[in-house]
């Protein structure tokens, strides 16, 4: 924040002409200082004019004028003055919006998202595959198993195709699986909350 920031619509041109020693009458008309005025022609308030000289601003200009100061040094001495917080050394420019993504980055981002959720589902038909294994031959088939049985080629398959597929290969395998990818994701989330993710 610089100095005038800081200051804008906290002091008052009343406030730092009355620091000076000005004597301001109720009527808010003060004897102009920046000429040789007899009889209040200065009027001040949130900002002053004098209807003498036309001299007027706000207090910034009054100080500056006052003291002799630059419009900074005289923003800083009120700043200081008035116990105004202002930091000069940050001057933040204006965020500037994040790179849009190349092509390739998307892909990679999609490609690395279909790879960690189906090698997650994997592991998940390996385990399932093992613990609902049928003991007995008479023994109903558990629709995990089931599941297992059905899937574990086919996922086997695509995680394959995504790691020495050709880009093209994988690129259809992105756009033909997405969709089954995202529900394995979101059905992940259903059976193993907070379990859903996968750092290999
Ligand atoms: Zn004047």
């Amino acid at each position: 924040m610089s100095p005038f920031d800081a200051i804008r619509g906290k002091v008052t041109a009343r406030q730092v002409a009355e620091s000076c020693g000005l004597k301001i009458g109720r009527n808010g008309m003060a004897c102009c200082p920046f000429h040789n005025d007899r009889h209040p022609s200065m009027k001040i308030d949130t900002r002053f004019h004098c209807f003498g000289c036309g001299a007027d601003g706000d207090a910034i200009d009054f100080i500056s004028k006052y003291c002799g100061l630059s419009l900074k040094d005289a923003a800083i001495r009120i700043c200081n003055d008035f116990g105004i917080a202002y930091d000069t050394g940050h001057y933040a420019p204006p965020a500037r919006a994040k790179p849009a993504k190349t092509d390739t980055q998307v892909f990679k981002e999609l490609e690395d998202y279909c790879y960690r959720v189906l090698s997650s589902y994997l592991r998940l038909l390996k385990r399932w595959e093992k613990e609902y294994d049928p003991r007995d031959a008479d023994d109903e088939w558990h629709p995990y198993f089931c599941e297992a049985l059905k899937e574990i080629s086919h996922i086997e398959y695509l995680l394959d195709t995504l790691m020495y597929g050709d880009i093209s290969d994988r690129a259809s395998l992105i756009i033909n699986c997405g969709k089954k990818v995202k529900d394995i994701e979101r059905r992940f989330k259903l059976i193993n909350p907070g379990n859903n993710r996968d750092d290999n």
